[in-house]
């Protein structure tokens, strides 16, 4: 069944002194329920500017993302929330964007919290499942997110993407800042996690090695385009 259906998209940024930088141009690209796709392409060819569209995160420019049928492009920002509790997005630096001064508890919980689900200890007993499920020690609630390593931090953010049950992830380089050895760690884990909640990825990378071994299909970019899109080992052996 198709979660996710992206059709003719195309994003054109308006960057300073007037310059216009087509940054996706006729992207199609569909995604079954369960389903896990690589994204691959060198950096600038478009990648994050795809997954963040999912989300509508950035406003595409034409084209069409249904997701389970619906075109999420035109819709107003409010009718986006409901949206929102499906898709998810796991980033490079997680915390960039997040208050520092917020536990780990309450980073996790807050899409819950944002959301109104559940009572406050619904949510408390949600976020202690959640730890559990990455791997962090349950004292990690009352701790700060940067006393922990970069892998450590990366389950935290797998751990707030996941607190809503989403149907899709994108990971939009999401082990790419990491070392090698923890880089492995961590695709493991959103490998193993994808499986056990049946959830479709959208696993964004400049690094093909870290996507082959997890993604079901693998669609390669080249300046905003697609210009490969196929199953793993199709792909792999087309040199
Ligand atoms: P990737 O994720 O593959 O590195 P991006 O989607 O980040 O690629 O960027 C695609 C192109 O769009 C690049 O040329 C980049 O410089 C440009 N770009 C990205 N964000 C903006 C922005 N906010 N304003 C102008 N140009 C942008
Ligand atoms: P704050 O007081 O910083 O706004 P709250 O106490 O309202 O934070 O908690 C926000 C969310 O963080 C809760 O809904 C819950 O999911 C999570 N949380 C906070 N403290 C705990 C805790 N001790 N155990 C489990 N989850 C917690």
């Amino acid at each position: 069944m198709t979660l996710l259906e992206i059709k003719n998209l195309s994003k054109i940024y308006h960057g300073k002194n007037g310059a216009k930088v087509q940054a996706l141009s006729d992207v199609s690209l569909d995604i079954a329920a369960g389903e896990v796709v690589g994204v691959v392409g060198e950096s600038g060819c478009g990648k994050s500017t795809l997954g963040r569209s999912l989300l509508r995160l950035i406003e595409p420019s034409g084209g069409q993302v249904l997701f389970e049928g619906q075109d999420i492009v035109p819709l107003k920002k409010s009718a986006l929330k409901p949206m929102r509790r499906d898709l998810q997005i796991i980033f490079q630096d997680p915390f960039g964007s997040l208050n520092p001064r917020h536990k780990v508890g309450k980073v996790i919980g807050e899409p819950l919290e944002v959301h109104g689900i559940g009572t406050k200890q619904q949510r408390q007993e949600k976020v202690r499942e959640l730890l559990d499920l990455v791997g962090l020690p349950q004292n990690a609630i009352d701790r700060h997110p940067h006393e922990f390593s970069g892998g450590q931090r990366q389950r935290i953010a797998i751990a707030r993407a996941l607190a809503l049950d989403p149907k899709l992830i994108v990971a939009d380089e999401a082990v790419s800042a990491l070392d090698v050895s923890i880089q492995s760690q961590i695709i493991n884990l959103i490998a193993k996690l994808q499986k056990q909640l049946n959830i479709s990825i959208l696993f964004i990378s400049h690094d093909l090695s870290v996507i082959r071994h997890v993604s079901d299909r693998i669609a390669i970019m080249y300046l905003g385009r697609i210009v490969e899109m196929g199953e793993t080992e199709e792909v792999m052996q087309n040199p």
